[in-house]
């Protein structure tokens, strides 16, 4: 049994969203969290789940607005962030998220990122939900940030750092911060010789598997389109790094998902 916990079905690209559903549904996967950029894709989210509640697949999503959007944050998307979190299905909305800083793309003033992911980190706290964390070449600001908000508390599953490419040291610090690391298709990429030595290091409690549908596509199918099936592609590749079966390791990261998202597992089994 799989969890892929980041893909963006609600893109346009899944304009055959059933059939993906099916392949997914028959390569193992059993939930997949709907990973969102802004507040309409928070919302289509929380439709999709609702059209798909009696499908074999479970759905969750997390909402929130990405650094790229950072730049659209204002008060009215603020209030409509509040009204899904306080009027989606229970246990459709599991986190806050992608929040974070982009400084590779700049696509929203870095100032303004780094104001809008505090909101939001905000936001999670006071709904008590985990986080997912998009960072890329911000690493620095990013830890500063996080170390100014959560302080010296300790604490599990405040979240997730996406799509993780950082290094070891950076992955330590986080885990140290209670958060989970994901990893996606870029760790089967041949010339990805940094990736093994990460994941060698992160405690197995703490991996998680996702896709990011669709894009980061892993080896077989890198170059198309990426889809929640090839999640195993990522699963496998972490089971061999870690010298463990591949059903143990799905195992251990649909247990992760379920911990961090705050999805009761007796609630979760008895539905499947
Ligand atoms: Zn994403």
């Amino acid at each position: 049994m799989l969890f892929d916990t980041h893909a963006h079905l609600t893109d346009s690209r899944f304009d055959d969203i059933d059939d993906v559903m099916d392949r997914a549904y028959s390569a193992g996967v059993r939930s997949i969290m709907l990973a969102t950029a802004d507040i309409d894709e928070s919302e289509q989210s929380v439709m999709l789940i609702k059209k798909y509640a009696t499908h074999r697949l479970n759905l969750y999503c997390s909402v929130g607005v990405h650094p790229h959007e950072a730049k659209t944050f204002d008060i009215e998307s603020e209030t409509r962030l509040r009204d899904l979190l306080n009027v989606a299905p229970k246990n459709s909305i599991v986190a806050v998220g992608e929040i974070g800083l982009d400084y590779h793309y700049d696509l929203s003033p870095r100032e303004t990122q780094r104001d809008v992911f505090k909101r939001q980190l905000a936001i999670a706290e006071e709904y008590h939900l985990p986080v997912v964390i998009h960072e890329r070449e911000a690493t620095q600001d990013t830890l500063h940030i996080l170390m100014d908000f959560y302080g010296s508390d300790p604490a599990e599953d405040r979240g997730v750092v996406h799509c993780f490419s950082g290094s070891v040291e950076t992955a330590k610090i986080l885990i140290q911060m209670g958060f989970c690391i994901g990893f996606d298709g870029p760790i089967t990429f041949k010339n990805n010789r940094h990736a093994p030595e990460v994941i060698a290091s992160v405690p197995l409690n703490r991996i998680l598997i996702e896709t990011d549908s669709p894009y980061l596509t892993p080896v077989p199918y890198r170059g198309k389109r990426n889809e929640p099936a090839y999640v195993s592609y990522v699963l496998d590749k972490i089971a061999e790094i870690k010298h463990l079966p591949s059903d143990e390791m799905a195992r251990i990261t649909y247990e992760n998902a379920l911990r961090l998202f705050r999805i009761s597992p007796k609630q979760h089994f008895s539905e499947l």
